[in-house]
């Protein structure tokens, strides 16, 4: 496999919120960088966000992904689209075999350190045209991220695998009508659900979720065994894997849904591979993405050889002989 010359300081795989500021930290620290991104950040799916602190109006998530990627290269920093398919080290350097999009031979990336920003992948949506209904909003994946967006509206949500009720009983902040479905054959609620469900006032549906089809205004209705139901929201909450192949199989310490476990500073158990945002155990926010970047690339630039500005062609010293 062909292999390009030099080391990088640092292989960012991933060009979603996170791997793209992590880049920008470190152009800004002046040190060498390659992003590799195969495209499908879920910032593409953010129709508006309404909670990303700085735009009081909001933001749509491919603005958002548009203006990481300028700011980025104005520091000289660019992506390159496509995978990296395979992570090893070698030598003390990591090795990671790079697919171009459209190539069909693979080249060999070096660098000192990794940051894994690969994301998460959602388990499918059993919802016809779920995109269409995420991009309207009448379908949403993140009650965290647009609990707001939808006060007072008619709110389904489905038992989620993790803590069934939980994110029905979180919905309850934002609206009086909130329906838990139960997904699966065989009832998940325990008698402790159910009474919780009770005390906060949110139904459920016992006769399990069968599918979920759109109305001519995009709204969802939800199909059971004993019946049709009508909402204004629905949350499907079917949960996501993270994207951590490239890591674990290094050695790297995953959690549950394969999320990788970091320290404060994103740092995995693998000295010198660092993992940010969806893909790590916690909370799966922008603003969470940004931090760890700066974090993760603030970490790395202060553990790698010094990046030593040039000396400047004439010193003050030599100035100063020049004047006397
Ligand atoms: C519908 C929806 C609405 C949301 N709304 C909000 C909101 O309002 N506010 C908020 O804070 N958060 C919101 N989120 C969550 C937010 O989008 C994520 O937390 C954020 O995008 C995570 O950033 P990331 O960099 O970890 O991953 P991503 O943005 O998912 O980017 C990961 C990138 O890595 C690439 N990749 C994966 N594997 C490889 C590989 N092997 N080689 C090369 N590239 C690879 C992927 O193609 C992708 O481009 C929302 C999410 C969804 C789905």
């Amino acid at each position: 496999m062909p292999s390009l010359p030099h080391v990088y300081d640092s292989l960012i795989i991933g060009g979603g919120p996170g791997g793209l500021t992590a880049a920008i930290y470190l152009r800004r620290f002046t040190r060498n960088v390659a992003v590799v991104d195969k495209g499908n950040s879920r910032l593409r799916l953010i129709p508006v966000s309404h909670n990303y602190p700085g735009f009081p109006e909001g933001v749509p998530g491919p603005t958002l992904l548009g203006n990481l990627t300028v700011q980025l290269q104005r520091y000289g920093g660019a992506v390159m689209a496509g995978e990296i398919v395979d992570l090893r080290i070698e030598d003390g350097h990591f090795v990671a075999s790079y697919l171009a999009e459209d190539a069909d031979e693979q080249v060999e990336l070096r660098a000192l350190t990794v940051i894994l920003a690969t994301g998460v992948a959602d388990v499918g949506l059993p919802v016809e045209n779920w995109r269409e209904a995420v991009a309207f909003g009448s379908v949403r994946l993140c009650p965290v991220c647009d609990g707001f967006d939808v006060m007072d509206k008619r709110i389904a949500v489905a038992t989620a695998e993790v803590n069934p009720v939980g994110h029905a009983l979180f919905m309850r902040t934002f609206s009086a009508d909130v329906t838990l479905f139960e997904r699966g054959d065989a009832s998940i609620l325990m008698d402790d659900d159910r009474r919780r469900l009770d005390a906060a006032g949110v139904r459920y549906i016992d006769s399990p979720l069968l599918s979920v089809t759109l109305d001519a205004s995009m709204k969802p209705v939800l199909h059971t065994k004993d019946g049709n139901y009508e909402a204004d929201v629905f949350y499907p909450m079917l949960g996501e894997n993270a994207r951590s192949s490239l890591a674990a199989k290094l050695g790297a310490e995953t959690a549950h849904c394969d999320e990788l476990v970091v320290d404060s500073h994103c740092a995995s158990a693998v000295p010198g591979l660092y993992a940010i945002v969806d893909v790590t155990v916690g909370l799966n926010q922008i603003a969470v993405a940004t931090g760890q970047a700066a974090r993760a690339a603030t970490h790395i630039h202060n553990r790698l050889p010094p990046a030593l500005r040039h000396a400047v062609a004439t010193s003050p010293l030599a100035l100063h002989n020049e004047a006397a």
